[in-house]
């Protein structure tokens, strides 16, 4: 492993990537856009920040979480946060003013900070703290919500203030979805996507991942709904058992195992999607890292619980289990960026697909070539080449050599 290696330059560097694809993204939505730009020229100076603290020997995270609340509206089937009375149905106590979030947001700001996650409870629920956020436009704050509180009012919020980006919890379809969530939950969050898409509005949803969803939720026919509404990440978290009677919900080592393989799958059929799963394999968060540096990093963090096994069962358990999420991420950053430093996966994956950048590749990928055009090339190739091998083994022996040098 490099011992030089500059985490705090590569996540600022994934930083700096995110606004550069997102101000891409919006050239066709002068709005958006605009902020964008803006937010570009904020997230600059904040990194400039945020490398002068480090000299001084302070060091200073790109992202925080904020959990802004502990009520919520839903009583969602087996949910951890209830149980561990995280949340709770009774007015909360001592919680943190708008006043003094704002006062937060604005040293998070003097100190470079470019990425706030606001979370509950149900965040929305505090829409002095949601408005106090749309203030400080030099972060970008996404929002975790169950999306029922959504109305014309936030919508023009969020319109106004195109820092505010709302991330929504659905479990799948309309049946699971209000079968965990309270009926008629689904109809609204897609309510919510058709206004968001109708406006121009980016957003991303949060998928909890059981036994019972897990084909629907990685299908296709689920994941086109999600992007064909303008959905730009999906987010899968491991459902975590609270009682004995939910216990067979919680995903075992084969259902990790499919999600995992679909994941890769729609990596690679939805490009204009980001999608994230629950992390322990090493080789897995390699991979995302890899797949999240490569595509600009991530404007909305990574969100991932821990849970109870049959022979591990006690809080020391779970207290190891976030441990090692948190470490297994830190470890794929680290091996991404040596994959990328190395440059044998990159130029095998540049060499295998450079017919993408030639000027009928390009026509293709733009969708501006016709079928008489296809025809007519088909054709001069005459015979079809045998496809060149995809060296798979090839491959996994590169990745092995990275991740256990
Ligand atoms: S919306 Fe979230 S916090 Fe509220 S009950 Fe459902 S899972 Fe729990």
């Amino acid at each position: 492993m490099d011992q030089n290696f500059d985490l705090q330059g590569y996540m600022t560097k994934g930083v700096e990537r995110v606004v550069a694809d997102a101000v891409k993204a919006t050239v066709r939505n002068p709005k958006e856009s605009a902020f964008m730009l803006r937010f570009a020229a904020a997230s600059r100076a904040a990194s400039k920040r945020r490398a002068a603290a480090e000299k001084n020997g302070e060091h200073v995270p790109p992202f925080l979480i904020a959990s802004i609340t502990s009520k919520c509206n839903l009583h969602c089937a087996g949910c951890y946060s209830r149980c561990n009375h995280a949340t709770v149905d009774s007015e909360p106590v001592a919680q943190l003013t708008g006043e003094e979030w704002l006062r937060i947001f604005g040293k998070a700001d003097e100190m470079g900070i470019s990425f706030i996650l606001l979370a509950g409870g149900e965040p929305m629920l505090r829409r002095d703290i949601i408005e106090a956020a749309g203030e400080r436009r030099n972060i970008l704050f996404p929002i975790f919500t169950n999306g029922t509180f959504i109305d014309e009012k936030y919508l023009a919020l969020f319109d106004r203030c195109r820092n505010l980006i709302p991330i929504m919890s659905i479990e799948g379809n309309r049946e699971i979805t209000d079968a965990r969530r309270g009926k008629g939950v689904y109809d609204r969050l897609i309510a919510n996507m058709d206004a968001f898409q109708s406006r121009g509005l980016i957003f991303g949803a949060s998928v909890t991942v059981t036994t019972e969803n897990l084909k629907e939720v990685s299908s296709d026919s689920f994941i086109e709904s999600l992007s064909g509404r303008g959905c730009r990440a999906v987010i899968f978290v491991e459902f975590v058992p609270v009682t004995e009677e939910s216990r067979e919900l919680a995903p075992g080592d084969a259902e990790r195992e499919y999600l995992a393989d679909e994941i890769a799958r729609l990596r690679g059929q939805y490009p204009e999607m980001v999608f994230i799963s629950f992390p322990s394999n090493v080789y897995d968060t390699t991979l995302a890292m890899y797949e999240i540096v490569k595509n600009g990093g991530l404007p909305v963090g990574i969100n991932f619980d821990s849970k109870n096994r049959r022979p591990s069962n006690t809080y020391e358990d779970m207290f190891h289990a976030f441990i090692l999420g948190m470490d297994s991420f830190a470890f794929g950053l680290i091996k991404a960026a040596q994959i990328i430093e190395d440059g044998r996966i990159e130029g095998f994956t540049e060499k295998k697909y450079e017919s993408f950048n030639t000027e009928l590749g390009q026509k293709i990928r733009k969708g501006e070539a016709t079928l008489e055009e296809l025809a007519a090339h088909a054709a001069d190739l005459k015979a079809p080449k045998v496809p060149a091998s995809g060296r798979q083994e090839y491959l996994e022996g590169v990745l092995n050599n990275i991740i256990l040098s």
